[in-house]
This record gives C-alpha cells, sequence and structure tokens, in this order.
C-alpha cells in the first residue's frame, strides 16, 4: 500500500497518517517532521531550511526531494504527509518510484474550510518531550506532568499570519494535485471536518475500495 495524503494545513494529515499507519502498519513518512528534525539537529541544511519553515514557505524542491528519497525504498507500504506539495514534486516522485519500480496506490486529499483550519492550528500546542499534539480549547494538554512534562509550545508557523500564508500556498500549489491524480484515477475525496475516527474510517474504506478494485 503507497498512499499520498493531501490536504491543507490543519486538515489532521499527520495526525490520520499516523492512525493510519498503526491501523495499517504501513510506515508513516511526515516531510515536515524530517524538515523540524533537521533543524533542530542544528546542521547546516537545518540552518539553511529554518527561515522557509517559520516564515510558513516551502523550502526548496530539490532540498526537500533529497531529503525524502531514502525513505521511499524503507517499505513496501507507506504514506506520505506532506508530500508531494506541488507539480514539480509530484513529478520528482513519480520519477523515483519508477527507478524503485514501485506505483502509488492512491491520493487521499483531506478537505476542510479555511476557517475551521485557522481556529484548529492558532490552537496547536505540541509536546517538548513527547511530541504529543494537543489543543489549547478543545484537546488542553494535562496540568499532571507525570502525563506529560511538556513544555507546550506553539510551532512559529502555526501563528496566524504564517497560517494564513500557508493556506494561500496550499490553494495556489498544492490543491492542483487533486486534478493531477484524478486524472490517472486514483483521487480519493474525504470530509476533515467530521471527527478523528470518523476521518481515519473514510480513509480506510477509500484504500480498501481502490485497492480491491486494482
Ligand atoms: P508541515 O508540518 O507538513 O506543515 O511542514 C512544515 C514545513 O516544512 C512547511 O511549511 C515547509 O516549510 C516544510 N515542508 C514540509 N514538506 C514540504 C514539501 N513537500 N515541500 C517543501 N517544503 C516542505
Amino acid at each position: 500500500m503507497r498512499i499520498v495524503l493531501l490536504g491543507p494545513q490543519g486538515a489532521g494529515k499527520g495526525t490520520q497518517a499516523q492512525r493510519i499507519s498503526r491501523e495499517t502498519g504501513a510506515k508513516h513518512i511526515s516531510t515536515g517532521d524530517l524538515v523540524r528534525a533537521e533543524i533542530k539537529s542544528g546542521s547546516g541544511l537545518g540552518q539553511k531550511i529554518r527561515d522557509y519553515n517559520d516564515r510558513g514557505d516551502l523550502v526548496p524542491d530539490e532540498i526537500i526531494v533529497e531529503m525524502m528519497r531514502p525513505y521511499l525504498d524503507e517499505a513496501d507500504s507507506w504514506i506520505l504527509d506532506g508530500f508531494p506539495r506541488n507539480e514539480s514534486q509530484a513529478e520528482a516522485l513519480d520519477k523515483m518510484l519508477e527507478e524503485i519500480d514501485a506505483e502509488l496506490d492512491t491520493a487521499v486529499a483531506l478537505e476542510a474550510p479555511d476557517d475551521l483550519l485557522v481556529e484548529r492550528l492558532s490552537g496547536r500546542r505540541t509536546s517538548e518531550s513527547t511530541g504529543r499534539i494537543y489543543h489549547a480549547v478543545y484537546d488542553p494538554p494535562p496540568e499532571d506532568t507525570d502525563e506529560d512534562p511538556g513544555p507546550f509550545v506553539q510551532r512559529e508557523d502555526d501563528k496566524v499570519e504564517a497560517i494564513r500564508h500557508r493556506l494561500r500556498i496550499y490553494h495556489e500549489q498544492t490543491e492542483p494535485l487533486k486534478d493531477y491524480y484524478a486524472d490517472r484515477g486514483i483521487l480519493v475525496t474525504v470530509d476533515a471536518t467530521r471527527n478523528i475516527t470518523e476521518v481515519t474510517g473514510d480513509i480506510l474504506e477509500a484504500v480498501g475500495e481502490v485497492e480491491e478494485k486494482a
């Protein structure tokens, strides 16, 4: 099973990718996590890409493609979260898959209106010690430090201005990929305004359906 998960920031790509990975055993590959890990490591590359990340801009295609390339061949079954983000990356992915004689099964597009996404993202808090994600209002971090010691931080790119900027980029550059995969007959869309469990169910069903047809 090889899946691309498309969707705007805040639609729940990361959460859903983790859940699908747990349910199916497919490896979760998140370019956003790779980018943040590289920045945290303090490497030269990390320093080079920090500003793009903090502003909410896309890291240049050549860098991101090289960062994720080694992971494609690591497992037969994976779910890509946050890649590709534009047509040139989608073409690079096709080429890399051809090189390892693999094919994409499904592109799942999560859909939700911008206002809901801004509300979700601006409240997002991440535990620096456990990596768990909370929401300041809907799923607040625990006060008991045994459960999660925190600290609970807001990502630089989750500030409202950066969120709006990222959504603009999504609509301009990433959303057209829905047509790219629809033309190939492998696109399924999922309503991401529903609750987490329902969305996971919809994705699993969609992926199963496509596999049955194949
Ligand atoms: P995410 O967690 O997926 O929202 O990614 C966080 C940041 O990492 C993005 O705002 C970009 O700066 C960078 N990034 C992640 N994936 C990509 C990609 N496929 N292309 C370019 N930049 C990316």
